[in-house]
């Protein structure tokens, strides 16, 4: 077993705290990665607090995963040690089942294995990036550009795949008109992705004060949504909506911007079960979609898109012993746009 150590909650209740533990030794197909850079994910907060029930601990969590390759098992090939590689929110799936076999793992019908809070395909508990070492199948480990920045290379592996995918899937790009629902971390995701496919971007915002960020992102037009006469102004405009909202929130006023056969496309889990008036799809051929993240080859996929365009996440670097500080800001609001762990400070 390797030596490792991390930040764990032991049980719902109470904060993360160094913890040591153990990594399988590095197996045939195997890659260990000393974590460099870790993104701060707001389902981490959500899993640590087991807000959505099902919480195993010890947790570590942590799915937006950067580092160096220090040891490749005997038959990997498809890096060398010193490599920079990255690891998202999944680490293996059952690979047989037909979502499996498409590259669609995320859908894995029989068992995913996230990178924490699940367990790997023997059963035994996985743990997240808030730690120093880890060893991952190299079927889920991805190459990484080295022409990136690599802080800002991490939170790619979460809230960049979770708004690329959609947008892959939905064809979206010329011609298209794309509202972005919410401007945090998945949200400023979404407005470089949809500008780099030549999409018209307009980001969608409560807050007024948001323009010039907006703005500064290459998004081409800005809407308050508090602001009833640019609401009505908008009706039946955009094609689809990418709403990265995850806190409970209407639909009805988002389904009217949509033009005939527009699709808003729900990427957050917010607690209540969402309601909206069916006549608004009804009348004009609308969908109400949904999406998670993105398979293993569409997040290869993804990242060699960003190293050939450069884009990459705005990024605020923490220290790991300032996680609260920035689980404290990031509830607010107050972030531009992803906190990332810099995990020499483990
Ligand atoms: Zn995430
Ligand atoms: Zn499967």
């Amino acid at each position: 077993m390797i030596q490792a150590k991390g930040y764990a909650a032991q049980d719902k209740s109470s904060e993360l705290a160094p913890w040591n533990f153990h990594r399988r030794e590095v197996g045939p197909h195997d890659i260990q990665i000393a974590i460099r850079y870790c993104g701060v994910c707001h389902s981490d907060l959500h899993q640590i607090r087991d807000d959505w029930g099902g919480a195993t601990f010890p947790m570590i969590p942590g799915h937006e995963i950067v580092g160096i390759v220090t040891n490749a098992g005997t038959h990997v090939k498809k890096v060398q040690a010193g490599q920079w590689v990255a690891v998202g929110n999944m680490v293996d799936s059952c690979r047989i089942c037909d979502n499996c076999r498409q590259g669609l793992e995320q859908y894995c019908t029989t068992h995913i294995s996230f990178t924490y809070n699940s367990t790997e395909q023997n059963g035994l508990p996985t743990y997240g990036g808030y730690s120093n070492i880890i060893v991952v199948h190299e079927d889920f480990v991805f190459t990484v550009s080295e022409k990136l920045d690599m802080s800002a290379v991490a939170p790619l592996l979460c809230a960049g795949i979770t708004v690329y995918s959609p947008l892959r899937h939905w064809k979206v790009g010329e011609g298209h008109r794309l509202a972005v629902l919410g401007l945090g971390g998945l949200g400023h995701m979404a407005v470089k992705f949809g500008v780099a496919f030549g999409a018209e971007v307009t980001v969608l915002s409560t807050s007024p004060a948001k323009e010039a960020d907006a703005k500064a992102l290459g998004a081409h037009r800005f809407l308050v949504t508090r602001d009833a006469e640019q609401m009505k102004s908008a009706a039946g405009y955009f094609d689809f909506i990418l709403d990265t909202v995850s806190a409970d929130h209407a639909f009805d006023p988002y389904l009217a911007l949509l033009r005939t056969n527009g699709t808003h496309i729900v990427l957050g889990l917010p607690s209540e079960p969402a309601t909206f008036r069916l006549g608004n799809i009804v009348f004009g051929r609308k969908s109400m979609a949904g999406s998670l993240i993105g398979g293993i080859p569409e997040t290869q996929e993804m990242l060699d898109y960003c190293a050939g365009h450069h884009i990459v996440a705005d990024v605020e670097l923490i220290d790991m012993k300032n996680i609260y500080v920035a689980f404290d800001r990031m509830v607010k609001g107050d972030v531009r746009y992803r906190f990332v762990i810099d995990m020499a400070t483990l």
